[in-house]
């Protein structure tokens, strides 16, 4: 490993934006492209927008040290047009800095965030179905992560986490809260609620982790926590469909409109993923078993549980993506895999007018009144009493304690590290104090 890749894994970064991948393994390549994703496409999801309005410098110095260790690709920042701060903040700090970055403004769609659609955007390419960017020479790393790789650079563990808190509670803002901070202080920290019955998301309102307040009660910030949603009870259910049920449902409503393929946005860019299809042979499928063998259903595999399709397509008020996700793990256990590349067909000559509109999808998903109301200028910074760091905090094995319960703690002290030779990343203390190890945590209470 190079020295950039070692203080990245040293400092323990992993992907902020999804499941969590460590960062020192995806840089780890020659691409052609180097592309930031500032999209932050879920609704009232601010974190991204406010590192680049905030560290719109840093950023940049760290795409551009980035940039040499991978060979000096074409780097490009994608956001939203519609970001006309952020866009000012990166522009200038291109300027002085004399970077040979550029900036690729995507329209306000969702999910204009997702890797495919980034990719597509920056450089016309397509992913392959069940491929990677890199399939196509680019590799795409987050805004935060990449805030992330520029303190790790500077000697700074990844200990700190920007997350917005929104929706029903008195002062939506972004934080910076150190990993490990409870959901309850990040609450406590925007005012509380305003409701008395609430349910609670963790991410965005469209593919983020649905909880009641109670499921949330032992909740903490984990270095892939980008939001905490709380959404009044009688306006965001949280009903769950069993498969049966779901089966049910299609059979009796699913009238084969076909508009969750349509406006499926991996359909769109020409893979073979056609929910409908899916649909049908649920319905009618006596053996679920038997079911997993049939192609179509191997193309579950290729969805990103976006929601467009439940969300925003069906308007019989089914399940597709639910489905999906189900059929996927189903999958993953039958150790059916879909072979990349296979049934790719060009992109559809009707992307651009089948584009979901962000702010329509948000009113679907009954949050379009807490559309905009956390800016992404301020941030509050959090100092918690207590923190729960953890083990496992994103892809590949969890990190192995190196430290006795018991034992004092330094703030950005290494506490537990990524096993040898596994996929995985290192976990620092995030507050000074003293630490609890279990089974599958750290807790910390701090000196004061
Ligand atoms: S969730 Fe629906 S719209 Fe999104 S990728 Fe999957 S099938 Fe397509
Ligand atoms: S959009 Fe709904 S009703 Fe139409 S085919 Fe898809 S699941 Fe069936």
């Amino acid at each position: 490993m190079d020295e950039l890749l070692q203080s990245v894994f040293e400092a323990g970064v992993v992907g902020c934006g999804g499941a969590g991948f460590p960062t020192h393994v995806k840089l780890n390549c020659k691409p052609e492209y180097l592309l930031v994703n500032g999209v932050e496409c879920e609704p009232m999801l601010r974190t991204d927008r406010h590192v680049m309005l905030a560290h719109a410098e840093e950023l940049v110095e760290a795409a551009g040290n980035i940039a040499v260790r991978l060979g000096n690709p074409r780097c490009i920042f994608v956001l939203k047009d519609s970001y006309k701060e952020e866009i000012r903040s990166l522009n200038a700090a291109i300027s002085a800095k004399g970077a040979k970055i550029e900036l690729c403004l995507a329209s306000s769609f969702y999910p204009a965030g997702d890797e495919q659609a980034v990719v597509f955007e920056a450089t016309g390419r397509v992913v392959p179905p069940a491929g990677l960017p890199l399939d196509v020479g680019c590799v795409v790393i987050n805004a935060a992560t990449l805030f992330a790789v520029g303190n790790a650079v500077r000697g700074q563990a990844f200990i700190h986490k920007y997350l917005t808190v929104s929706g029903a509670v008195h002062a939506p803002s972004v934080l910076c809260v150190p990993v490990g901070t409870s959901f309850a202080d990040c609450i406590a920290a925007c005012g509380g609620a305003t409701v008395k019955e609430y349910i609670i998301i963790a991410g965005g309102p469209l593919m983020g982790r649905r909880m009641t307040a109670g499921e949330a009660a032992g909740e903490c910030v984990g270095k892939t926590t980008s939001g905490i949603l709380l959404l009044p009870a009688e306006k965001a259910g949280l009903r769950r469909f069993s498969l049966e049920q779901m089966k049910n449902r299609a059979r009796a409503s699913c009238i084969q409109c076909t508009y969750c393929t349509e406006l499926c946005p991996r359909h769109l860019l020409g893979h073979p993923i056609e929910p409908h299809k899916i649909m049908r042979k649920l319905a009618y499928a006596s053996d679920i078993e038997a079911l997993l063998t049939e192609p179509e259903i191997a193309n579950a595999l290729l969805c990103c549980e976006c929601g467009v399709c439940e969300i925003y397509a069906c308007p019989m008020g089914l399940q597709p993506r639910s489905v999906n996700a189900y059929l996927r793990k189903e999958l993953a256990k039958k150790g059916i895999r879909y072979s990349k590349g296979a049934g790719q067909t060009p992109v559809s000559e009707d992307r651009e007018y089948r584009k979901t509109p962000s702010r329509r999808i948000a009113e679907r998903a009954g949050v379009g009144e807490y559309y905009s109301v956390c800016k992404a200028d301020d941030c509050i910074a959090v100092n918690p009493q207590v923190v729960r760091l953890l083990l496992k905090q994103g892809a590949g094995s969890p990190s192995q304690p190196v430290i006795q319960s018991g034992e004092r703690v330094k703030e950005g002290q290494l506490i537990a590290k990524c096993p040898e030779g596994a996929l995985g990343a290192n976990l620092h203390a995030s507050i000074s104090g003293i630490a609890t190890v279990s089974a599958d945590s750290i807790r910390i209470v701090g000196d004061q």
